[in-house]
């Protein structure tokens, strides 16, 4: 790899607190490349989310699939799909889109809790694979239309799908991932009422588990598992679930090792990778300088590395890593935003965490 090799990563800031939190981290990673050397990111802005809508005409314009087609990897701003105007709001959603029409099929969410701050569940520090592409949100089930029907104004039918495929290379990444961890998988279902589906997606999982001896296997129904994690969600390593069960459980795991604002994520396949919080557009908070950008730095030091073992640039894993360890300073050291009951704004945050490069 020589000196000045340049990745072109996407950028697309989204709504609500995305004009935040997006920047925020390209100004660390910006900060941290800088620091580090020897590496080169051009960032390639994209149109997405509402101002989409009135530029081009679609909150996920062709134009931006047509030029992520072109990239390895992409950093996605939350959206707030729930206020577009219809038609667009009756669309699958831009995250969902990209999703699909990317098959990023792994859904890599981690809680992990922070020194310094005041999680509810000390020592948290797990990981929940989530598989993206279908389960029980209906929206990603069908070639076309929305897997959702509704007969008469009284009834509406959902579909939910579960097929081998998607779960042996979902369970794959789990057990890979477990391999590098504590080599410990919880398998998370509802086996007992959605037999035959959720029933498929457990006994896959532990059928691929069998090609990893060294790694301990276990399983648990989704609502008996709120109650585990919520108890002692410090116990787990990696837990991996369907879609909808992986997106709500992940929710409560980020609350519960400090904040839905630390909660990070990466979607990935085997060619691309989407670096996007867990969390949503917030829209109670945009606009004011109180989002906690945590969750996106986190979710591109996750791409960072992602890349860096795609492209065979260790230097992007530096940089990753020098981001994470200033972040867990900033915080060690007090500087903390509202939502983990610091005084910070997204901003003074931001700059926190670039004054401490020097000494990540
Ligand atoms: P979505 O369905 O798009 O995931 P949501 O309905 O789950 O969205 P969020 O937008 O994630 O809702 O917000 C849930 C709560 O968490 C809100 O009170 C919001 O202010 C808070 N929140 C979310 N992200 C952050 C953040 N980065 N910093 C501070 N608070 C946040």
């Amino acid at each position: 790899m020589s000196e000045n090799t340049t990745h072109r990563i996407g950028l697309l800031e989204g709504d609500g607190i995305g004009p935040e939190i997006v920047p925020a981290s390209v100004k660390i990673i910006d900060a941290a490349v800088k620091t580090v050397g020897g590496t080169a990111i051009e960032w390639v802005e994209l149109p997405l989310g509402r101002t989409a809508i009135d530029t081009h005409g679609a909150a996920t314009p062709q134009e931006t699939l047509d030029a992520l087609a072109g990239l390895d990897s992409w950093l996605l701003g939350p959206h707030d799909s729930a206020a577009y105007p219809e038609p667009h709001k009756s669309q699958l959603n831009p995250s969902g889109t990209l999703r699909k029409h990317f098959d990023l099929f792994a859904n890599i969410r981690p809680a992990k809790s922070f020194q310094g701050s005041e999680p509810v569940v000390p020592g948290t520090d797990l990981v929940i694979v989530r598989e993206n592409t279908q389960g029980f949100y209906a929206d990603r089930n069908t070639y076309a239309g929305t897997g959702e029907y509704m007969p008469s104004p009284d009834v509406a039918i959902a579909m939910g799908i579960i097929t081998r495929p998607a779960v042996e290379r979902i369970a794959k990444e789990a057990f890979e991932l477990a391999m590098r961890r504590d080599k410990r998988v919880t398998i998370v279902h509802k086996a007992n009422v959605l037999r035959l589906t959720t029933g498929l997606f457990r006994d896959v999982c532990r059928e691929v588990g069998q090609n990893y001896p060294e790694v301990s296997i276990d399983d648990f129904h989704i609502d008996a598992m709120t109650v585990h994690l919520v108890r002692r969600a410090n116990a787990f390593d990696v837990l991996v679930t369907e879609n909808m069960f992986g997106d709500i459980l992940s929710d409560l795991t980020g609350e519960l090792a400090g904040s839905l604002g630390i909660a990070p994520s990466l979607n990935s396949s085997h060619e691309k990778a989407m670096a996007q919080a867990a969390h949503g557009s917030a829209p109670d908070i945009a606009g004011q300088d109180k989002a906690n950008p945590i969750a996106m730095i986190l979710s591109s030091v996750m791409l960072l590395e992602w890349l860096s073992a795609r492209t065979g640039d260790p230097k992007l894993a530096e940089v990753a890593t020098l981001v994470e360890r200033a972040v867990e300073l900033t915080v060690k050291e007090g500087v903390m935003t509202g939502d983990m009951g610091g005084r910070a704004t997204c901003s003074s945050f931001t700059d926190a965490v670039i004054e401490r490069l020097a000494r990540a």
